[in-house]
């Protein structure tokens, strides 16, 4: 009965969302307030990741093209790291209305910003790459309703003309979330929490790997490690914020 209760939950927030934008002022897409898309606020707290990026990891650089004089070993499998927003802010509030309220308006405005993002890194070695989301557990994606970082791929495939490659990577092991307090080690945390499930649309090609947020990495880098031990050529990480 659970299961079956958790199935109706999306579409009655979608039902309400709807009836609210009939009978309602617009409502700031990150804070709520009365105000259409983000309320002057909200946009004063978007922590933005501003250019000169540095190539490899997107911290600041001191020139364009540059780097940021970091040494880059924690991303030994991962070869660009692109993010447009910190998760601190209007940033991380976005993308909690996206992911635990199903916020279309929160979730579009998050697709918009990685696609500039992406764009803006413009790296055309990637013109080729398939889009792979970091997966939910089927458990937890019954009871959200749906799979944030699929749906992102799917978009970002749409806009940007990749092929986003469903069920590629599947989560074995329902782990804790990478914030919650009990987590001792995130890198332990996640180690053998996923696995290859679907390796031909990786081989010799190289894959961006897209997800919500990117914290401490230890989620990135063992998706990373997996998708070229499975034979992609090299995976750059794509998501919306990162702390
Ligand atoms: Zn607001
Ligand atoms: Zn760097």
């Amino acid at each position: 009965m659970v299961s079956r209760a958790v199935s109706w939950r999306r579409p009655l927030r979608e039902l309400a969302h709807g009836l609210a934008d009939l009978i309602l002022p617009p409502a700031c897409i990150a804070c709520g307030v009365a105000a259409p898309g983000l309320c002057p606020p909200c946009r004063r707290n978007l922590d933005w990741r501003r250019p000169p990026a540095c190539g490899r990891c997107g911290e600041p650089a001191l020139e364009p093209g540059g780097r940021c004089g970091g040494d880059h070993a924690e991303l030994r499998h991962i070869a660009q790291l692109v993010a447009p927003l910190r998760y601190a802010g209007t940033g991380g509030a976005l993308v909690r209305r996206f992911k635990l309220d199903a916020d279309p308006g929160a979730a579009a405005w998050l697709l918009r910003a990685m696609v500039g993002a992406w764009q803006a890194a413009g790296s055309s070695r990637w013109r080729h790459a398939c889009l792979v989301p970091v997966p939910l557990h089927a458990r937890r994606r019954r009871q959200r309703g749906f799979d944030q970082a699929a749906w992102l791929a799917k978009g970002l495939g749409r806009r940007l003309g990749l092929e986003a490659a469903a069920g590629v990577l599947v989560r074995r092991l329902d782990t804790l979330p990478q914030g919650d307090p009990r987590v001792l080690s995130r890198q332990g945390n996640v180690e053998a929490a996923f696995a290859v499930q679907r390796s031909r649309p990786l081989r010799g090609r190289p894959v961006v790997l897209v997800d919500d947020v990117f914290t401490s990495g230890a989620t990135a880098r063992a998706c990373a490690r997996l998708l070229r031990d499975a034979g992609a050529a090299e995976v750059a990480v794509l998501t919306a914020c990162r702390s």
